[in-house]
């Protein structure tokens, strides 16, 4: 049967989730590594993002010399990876109260565990950076895609909770749009 894409979203035009993107005002960059198995997921959380903002952005984690690249032109003192590890510290030490922190840039890796620790460990320009994971992160609102452990958030709901936290932003926007494309795989993906 022959549809027609949206071209933006690129779902089917009858589904297309972009009434859902409402563009945000961020000052963090961020950056996604993104294992190549979770770019081609149906129902990854990523796809959409860098449309709230231009300062998102996605890099292919298993292309080396863009990672390099990129991680070489990093400070040490104001990068931030989230990356939950014994020596991590909480990024969310005083909940509804941004941290106090130098963070400009922010590294999220995008992937199961077993992807994320692959490409973490895969390259050790990652470990230069103040690495954090979440002490008390929202229940995660993924609900056709189960996570393997109950506080893993997806990525979206990752960026989003980060964000909240490093400069107080209002996650609503991301998760208004996470809820528009779950309702679009819950009807279109079997
Ligand atoms: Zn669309």
């Amino acid at each position: 049967m022959y549809r027609d894409y949206c071209t933006q979203c690129r779902y089917p035009i009858n589904t297309c989730v972009c009434h859902a993107i409402e563009p945000v005002h961020i000052t963090t960059n961020v950056y996604i590594f993104q294992h190549p198995k979770e770019k081609r997921h149906a129902k990854s959380t990523v796809r959409l993002l860098h449309l709230l903002s231009a300062n998102i952005k996605v890099i292919n984690a298993k292309d080396k010399e863009s990672v390099d690249l990129l991680l070489s032109q990093l400070n040490t003192e104001d990068t931030a990876i989230i990356y939950p590890n014994p020596n991590s510290v909480a990024l969310d030490i005083k909940s509804n109260s941004t941290v106090e922190n130098d963070i400009k840039n922010l590294l999220v890796i995008d992937g199961s565990w077993s992807q994320a620790y692959s490409i973490f460990n895969q390259n050790q320009n990652f470990n230069k950076f103040k690495s954090y994971h979440f002490d008390s992160p929202p229940k995660q609102k993924f609900i056709i895609r189960k996570a393997k452990r109950a506080e893993q958030l997806s990525t979206l709901e990752a960026v989003a909770y980060s964000l909240k936290n490093i400069e107080g932003l209002d996650e609503r926007p991301f998760l208004f749009l996470f809820d528009e494309m779950q309702k679009h795989w819950l009807n279109h993906i079997k």
